[in-house]
């Protein structure tokens, strides 16, 4: 179940609850009992976009098997 964050207006308080997205919307009472809350855009960890490294890179023939490696052509 997604985390939202949100902040109280009328004290400044910060809070999170746990609720289904269906409810993300819905409004939020702070701890201290306040109605007037907005809801903060929560931070999504994003990582692993750029990849990288040689996996991806197709390793160069080296010789080996085929026809020219074992000695057959020459
Ligand atoms: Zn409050």
């Amino acid at each position: 179940m997604p985390r939202y964050d949100f902040r109280c207006r009328s004290c400044g308080a910060t809070f999170e609850l746990r609720r289904t997205m269906a409810q993300a919307n819905d409004p939020a009472v702070c701890p201290e009992g306040h109605a007037d809350t907005v809801k903060l855009l929560s931070t999504v960890a994003v990582t692993g976009t750029a990849g990288g490294g040689a996996a991806a890179a197709p390793a160069p023939s080296g010789g080996g098997g085929g026809c020219c490696g074992g000695g057959c052509c020459g």
